[in-house]
């Protein structure tokens, strides 16, 4: 299958242009395709599953920027905690908790982004807007942990405005809490089909998958 190298260099001008980091989201993706995209420059890949972003991590190179983007579930914080460059889906106090005491183990301090639930459909995961103020409230017991900035994902919905009001929710939510007076905040929205109004709402993150290593094959 391979990568689509047009799309890549087309997508990395229009963030560049927009000062937006992009992460490639490799999961289920082979080591050659991340290769590919390494060989043209990308440093930032994202996976979802702990045991194949340790597999992949073992594999290339050691100046890869290694995201997590999935449900992190506590028992396996301790596998990726070693190297992993940014978590964004922490969506619990008990979480945040595993990872400050994974992070002092390996003498880190590790970056977070709280996953926040904007999406009308109840599958997606996150905090609401009171966890977020209760999870801000207690960080100075995590001295471990960085909290970055915030992550959601919109609902898969053809509906432009639903998808555009759900981000908005995001990034008011960022504006408004103690985060946002880091110079670097990260707001980790975006993803193939709806990145571009991701970054028109204020975007500082995509993860992009499929555009850039083609659809995904669960097996
Ligand atoms: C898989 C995934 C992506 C990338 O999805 P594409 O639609 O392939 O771009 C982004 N974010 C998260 C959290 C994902 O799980």
């Amino acid at each position: 299958m391979g990568i689509n190298r047009e799309m890549y260099e087309q997508i990395n001008l229009e963030l560049r242009a927009k000062q937006v980091t992009l992460v490639a989201v490799s999961k289920t993706k082979p080591v050659a395709d991340i290769e590919a995209l390494y060989a043209l420059g990308q440093r930032a890949f994202g996976e979802n599953y702990v045991q194949e972003l340790v597999d992949k991590q073992a594999l290339l190179p050691a100046d890869i920027d290694w995201h997590f983007i999935g449900h992190l579930q506590t028992n396996k914080v301790k596998y990726i905690a070693p190297f992993v460059h940014l978590i964004h889906g922490v969506d619990s106090f008990k979480l945040l908790k595993e990872i400050d005491k994974q992070a002092a183990r390996h003498n880190r301090v590790i970056n977070c982004l709280l996953q926040i639930h904007i999406a009308s459909e109840e599958t997606k995961f996150g905090m609401d807007e009171n966890e977020l103020k209760d999870a801000m409230a207690q960080l100075d017991s995590f001295p471990n942990v960085k909290v970055c900035g915030l992550m959601g994902m919109a609902s898969f919905s053809d509906d432009e405005s639903k998808v555009r009001g759900e981000f908005k929710i995001l990034r008011d939510l960022l504006n408004e809490s103690a985060i946002s007076h880091q110079p670097s905040a990260i707001l980790s929205m975006g993803m193939s089909g709806d990145y571009k109004i991701a970054i028109e709402e204020g975007s500082t993150m995509v993860r992009i998958g499929s555009l850039l290593f083609g659809a995904r094959v669960y097996q």
